[in-house]
């Protein structure tokens, strides 16, 4: 009996061989295509329910097979599951593209759709039609025959320059290598890095010596250690030249085709620009709004990146009589004159940062805010025995969500850290489904001697997880695909990141913050100064952050048709936010991969957009205090229980009662 096939409501792990997911994922397609021919074979007239909810709810236990399968090959994997993954994928993206591309489907939508007004839906109903109608006539279900034609071709030709793109990057960054035989040139580099890159030139096939590459494991220490200058600057200029050097991995051609080609598809849509095309489902909406934005914070940062750099500059030379500070200085003064300034080390903060404590003081947090509780137990399945399971409960003692943690680094696992569900939140038939979320992380491990204790960086992390964790538990909505943190994804990281604020504050530190030996609370001059150095440098951060989007709008924002030279154009586009000397062999855009090959297209400005919004969530928070039950059941009602259900603005401003301002970041920046 394949455990798959029958409805489930915990995932059951312990049950699930390799060999299920296949025949299971086979099986739940056929049914969700069944489910949607019932749909369009419906001879009764379309209506939003036996249309747009219909189709919502259909594909439910595919949905359910693929979080578990997907989980699993994040956080568990082996060459089996990977295979799997190989054979599933494609499958599955046809699957999807059956959807978008069926046409009798899209017909009873659309009618449904001209017919709203009459309808008296709810705002939530309002919301799901017009994300089913765009996502079929964003993908050009209302063009002509010719249109539609013209579009597919526009589809194909952009896939494949966007992975020939990667491809040439790729093949630059493992062209380049540096075999260093000379001890005294890795002068400054830290033992860790040094040993790795030994280890590297063995992998190599050298017998000796230590290797340099592009990787950011080997470059990113270099760049910030390494005392030989003239050794910097070649491989600054390696990296920066990636991709530009006019031979068969040049990407600036693929550049002006990618750009042409978003173009020519966002107006045959009927959109001025791409990025007009791409800010329709933002928050931001327009490109006007996101250049005003992008200008407003580099109009106030500018003055103080200005004076980070004179003050930079002042260090080098006096340090080592530097006359010129390059772009290969940036980070090796940068790192010299911070350690200068706060000499903090990951050491001396670790002890008051037990995990356990740490997870006790995120859950504290979460009752104290929105009366939440949680309830370790043992009785739910997992897929490795280091995952904890938690019932989670409000102050009624209602049944609010499962919850899955899963902390420590593992061979099937992969990097970094990242919020995931096993099953969405949704309410049908009068009965509201409580969602399974998880967060899983690669935090320091316990050793023989000594409990897990992170360092400041994965305290973060963890509450980061964690407010992406609240938006999925807090869910209440009708429909599964606006639930939790299916939102504008410049909306997406303000539960995550407001979290993060109250890492910083006395008396939610000293809730968990206690040495793991003798018990004792973080002194508050350490805190102090994680909050200085958390801002070091803020003011040359942002204009870095501001200059990416602003070349993102530029490429996008724009028709690019006229635009012959790459370099030139980027030159333009960073003009304002230029701090270091030019280098003529070095271009941004032809490495780009953020927005030439990943999603970032338009979207390089919600980075900061996030910052903002947190920053403005928060200062409301300290306004009031930053355990105001108020303030919080506003955050809860407003925000985190929303989902995707209306327009983010509204939301937020319901939540604020006025739209975020950019004052409140650039007075926890410093940048006042
Ligand atoms: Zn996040």
């Amino acid at each position: 009996m394949n455990p798959l096939l029958s409805p489930f409501d915990t995932a059951p792990f312990s049950e699930i061989k390799n060999e299920y997911f296949k025949p299971a994922f086979l099986k739940a397609m056929a049914d969700a295509r069944a489910e949607i021919n019932a749909i369009t074979s419906n001879t009764v007239a379309p209506t939003f329910e036996n249309t747009i909810e219909a189709l919502e709810f259909s594909g439910q236990q595919l949905d359910r097979i693929s979080s578990v399968f997907f989980n699993l090959n994040s956080a568990e994997t082996n060459e089996e599951i990977q295979k799997i993954a190989q054979e599933v994928s494609p499958l599955l993206a046809e699957f999807g593209n059956d959807i978008t591309l069926n046409e009798s489907l899209f017909k009873r939508i659309k009618t449904v759709y001209e017919n709203k007004s009459q309808l008296q839906l709810s705002v939530e109903q309002q919301t799901l039609l017009e994300k089913r109608y765009k996502s079929f006539s964003r993908n050009g279900a209302n063009l002509s025959e010719d249109k539609k034609k013209r579009l597919r071709e526009i589809d194909a030709e952009s896939s494949k320059l966007k992975l020939k793109f990667g491809e040439n990057i790729l093949a630059e960054t493992n062209k380049y290598q540096k075999h260093i035989t000379n001890e005294a040139d890795l002068n400054g580099l830290p033992e860790g890095a040094k040993e790795a890159a030994a280890q590297l030139a063995k992998s190599k096939g050298k017998e000796d010596g230590w290797m340099l590459t592009l990787d950011y494991p080997s470059y990113i220490p270099f760049m910030k250690y390494a005392k030989n200058r003239k050794l910097r600057k070649e491989l600054s200029l390696a990296f920066g030249s990636k991709s530009f050097k006019g031979d068969e991995l040049d990407n600036q051609e693929n550049v002006l085709k990618i750009a042409n080609l978003r173009h020519e598809r966002a107006n045959l849509l009927g959109y001025t620009t791409h990025a007009h095309f791409v800010l329709e489902e933002r928050m931001a909406e327009t490109p006007e709004k996101v250049h005003t934005f992008l200008n407003e914070l580099l109009e106030k940062a500018k003055p103080a990146a200005i004076r980070e750099f004179k003050q930079l500059e002042g260090f080098a030379k006096k340090e080592d009589g530097i006359d010129r500070l390059e772009k290969w200085d940036g980070s090796y003064y940068s790192e010299k004159l911070k350690q200068k300034l706060f000499s903090l080390d990951d050491e001396q903060l670790k002890p008051y940062f037990k995990l356990e404590n740490v997870i006790d003081g995120v859950f504290q947090v979460a009752e104290k805010l929105f009366g939440l509780q949680f309830e370790e137990v043992s009785d739910i399945d997992t897929y490795h025995e280091e995952v904890k399971t938690y019932r989670v409960f409000d102050l009624e003692k209602n049944f609010i969500s499962i919850f899955y943690a899963d902390f420590h680094p593992r061979a099937g696992k992969r990097g970094g850290a990242w919020m995931t569900s096993f099953k969405s939140q949704w309410k049908r038939d009068g009965e509201n489904v409580r969602p399974h979320i998880s967060n899983v992380c690669n935090f320091t491990p316990s050793t023989p001697t000594k409990p897990s204790l992170l360092t400041f960086n994965e305290v973060t992390t963890l509450f980061h997880e964690f407010g992406h964790g609240l938006h999925g538990m807090l869910a209440n909505t009708t429909y599964p695909s606006l639930s939790g943190t299916s939102v504008y994804w410049d909306f997406v990281e303000l539960p995550s990141q407001v979290l993060e604020n109250w890492c910083y504050e006395k008396e939610a530190l000293a809730l968990f913050a206690k040495h793991y030996e003798t018990g004792e609370v973080i002194p508050m001059e350490l805190v102090q100064k994680i909050k200085d150095s958390a801002t070091f440098q803020e003011g040359m951060q942002t204009l870095k952050q501001l200059s990416f989007g602003l070349l993102d709008m530029a490429w996008h924002g724009t028709d690019p048709s006229d635009i012959k030279n790459v370099k030139a154009y980027e030159d333009q586009a960073f003009a304002a936010t230029n701090l270091y000397p030019e280098t003529p062999e070095t271009c941004m855009s032809t490495a780009f991969a953020h927005i030439f090959q990943g999603g970032y297209a338009s979207g390089y400005y919600s980075y900061k957009w996030a910052e903002v919004l947190d920053a403005d969530a928060f200062a409301y928070f300290k306004e009031e205090g930053i355990f105001n039950k108020e303030v919080a059941t506003k955050f809860k009602e407003h925000v985190l229980s929303k989902g995707g259900t209306e327009n983010p603005m509204v939301l937020y401003k319901r939540f604020r009662g006025a739209e975020p301002k950019v004052e409140a970041l650039l007075e926890r920046a410093g940048l006042l």
